[in-house]
């Protein structure tokens, strides 16, 4: 670090949520993106420079001591559970409705014994059952390929997006309310604001 540092450069606040910086010695200078300040909201990004030799201050070093928003986590979490519950039911009923093809079935068969063979009916109730069977069976084989593939996307993308916002690190499958309670990344050791 140059000598152009001071011990007491600049000062960084969080208040709601909001990073802000604020050069401390009038005898130096803090730059933000490029422009000398004497306080300024931060975005995530923001270049900023110290002194003016202009020693760089990373975001890597920044988020080390800064505590980690994961309140949209939330979300992330609540999203997750719903779909789940939601492939859950698809599941059961794609379940439901196999075996629904071999019950129709059945109910022909018994059909055509009951009016004997002899009625027009029973041609007509057999051609119906056959291709309900049919389309259920086809619905039922398309959803089977595809319903893996859907659980497979939805922990793919949770996996993604229920990540530490400092490290990056994949929480677990835990809830939000367990990561409240652990109160900081297993990880990177980030505080939790949530
Ligand atoms: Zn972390």
């Amino acid at each position: 670090m140059p000598e152009s540092v001071l011990p007491n450069h600049c000062l960084l606040t969080m208040t709601d949520n909001l990073l802000r910086i604020q050069n401390l010695d009038i005898n130096t200078v803090t730059y933000v993106n490029g422009q000398s300040i004497e306080s300024k909201y931060l975005a995530t990004g923001d270049r900023i420079e110290l002194g003016p030799d202009r020693y760089p201050l990373s975001w890597k070093a920044l988020q080390a001591v800064l505590p980690a928003d994961i309140r949209q986590l939330k979300n992330v979490w609540d999203n997750y559970e719903n779909e789940n519950i939601r492939l859950q039911i698809a599941e059961r009923k794609f379940n439901t409705l196999r075996s629904a093809t071999g019950l129709i079935t059945m109910v022909a068969i018994v059909l055509s014994i009951a009016t004997g063979g002899k009625s027009a009916w029973y041609i007509v109730l057999y051609a119906v059952s056959i291709i309900i069977s049919l389309v259920f069976f086809v619905k039922a084989y398309l959803d089977s390929s595809k319903m893996p593939q859907q659980r497979q996307e939805l922990n793919r993308r949770f996996q993604r997006e229920y990540s530490c916002p400092h490290c990056g690190h994949f929480l677990g499958n835990q809830s939000y309310d367990l990561l409240t309670q652990n109160d900081h990344c297993p990880y990177c050791k980030s505080k939790f604001i949530h």
